[in-house]
């Protein structure tokens, strides 16, 4: 359920990505979302949807799937990537974006941090 947690919030964090994008992505997205589009409002509503989901074991896949088709088109999206950031500690080249929990951290002042520290 933590983990379902994460993964709801990480999916919010790039509908906000898609939905500033004028790719259409977030159509694409919405397909993908079966009308759940609230997945992408609050992270923390779950529908009878969901918690049948849960129940099943399937709502990690469906999720994952979801985050996977939505951080593959911020990373080659021109529009999207000029959104990322740089790291304000180590100037790395990489653009950072705030869904990645694996790899970055946020601040409240500083809005990204690698965790390559
Ligand atoms: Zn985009
Ligand atoms: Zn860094």
């Amino acid at each position: 359920m933590r983990l379902i947690g994460r993964s709801r919030e990480q999916l919010k964090l790039l509908g906000d990505y898609l939905g500033l994008c004028r790719s259409g992505a977030l159509k694409e997205l919405s397909k993908r979302l079966n009308h759940r589009n609230y997945l992408l409002e609050s992270p923390h509503k779950f529908s009878v949807a969901d918690l049948q989901q849960i129940a099943d074991g399937v709502c990690e896949g469906f999720l994952k799937a979801l985050i996977e088709f939505a951080s593959q088109h911020v990373y080659h999206c021109d529009l999207c990537t000029q959104r990322g950031f740089i790291c304000q500690i180590c100037h790395h080249q990489d653009i950072i974006f705030p869904f990645e929990f694996d790899t970055t951290i946020r601040y409240a002042r500083h809005p990204q941090l690698c965790t390559a520290l």
